[in-house]
């Protein structure tokens, strides 16, 4: 439906003075935000010259709660926590986290993960995985600088998720966030008929 002529609002294009057409006060207005720049916080990393961590300086530390490349937590003995429940796997939204259970050969648990595989190019670190899991098995760290050559180098399996716990709690950028402790009643083995 065409629109009424009464509806129709014509808008006179405003009148420019001297100074208007000679651009100076927007040319005035960059500089003065030019110089409000110089003297304000840095927050532009440099980044490769200036890597970002968990514990830089102020302007370039990661957020507390980043979400970067996975690891596999190791309990008090060094044994990989996970037991197999894939409730990871399930919340998973990409679909990216394959595992295969075993009996466990541990008493403690009934299960544990034969082969444990994320598929770091599929995944969307959206952390559900750490928040599904009930016995703090699975993290994701502030690794960000992730590369390999080739689609298989990025599926992550459980030696490679251990390495990351391992290279992690050394270097100390990532100290447990979820619950540390026992395992839950999640692993405890079944009670005797
Ligand atoms: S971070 Fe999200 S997408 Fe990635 S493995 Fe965990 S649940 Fe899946
Ligand atoms: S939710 Fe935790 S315990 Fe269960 S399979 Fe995933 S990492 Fe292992």
């Amino acid at each position: 439906m065409p629109i009424a002529e009464s509806d129709v609002r014509w808008v006179e294009e405003p009148r420019l003075g001297i100074l208007e057409q000679l651009y100076v006060p927007a040319i005035v207005e960059g500089l003065q935000t030019t110089v409000q720049h110089l003297f304000q916080r840095k927050i532009t990393v440099q980044y490769p010259e200036e890597e970002p961590t968990a514990v830089s300086r102020d302007f370039a530390k990661l957020p507390a709660n980043y979400r970067g490349v996975h690891r596999l937590n190791r309990d008090e003995q060094g044994r990989v926590k996970c037991v197999a429940c894939y409730m990871c796997s399930t919340a998973c939204p990409a679909h990216c986290i394959d595992i295969v259970a075993a009996p466990s050969p541990w008493p403690d648990r009934e299960k544990y993960p034969e082969t444990f595989v994320i598929d770091e190019l599929r995944c969307i670190y959206c952390g559900m995985c750490e928040e599904a899991c009930p016995v703090d098995a699975i993290e994701l760290t502030t690794l960000y600088d992730l590369t390999g050559l080739s689609r298989e180098e990025m599926m992550f399996d459980k030696e490679k998720l251990l390495s990351v716990y391992d290279q992690t709690v050394k270097a100390g950028t990532d100290p447990i966030r979820t619950r540390a402790g026992k395992l839950s009643v999640a692993s405890e083995p079944p009670l005797p008929s």
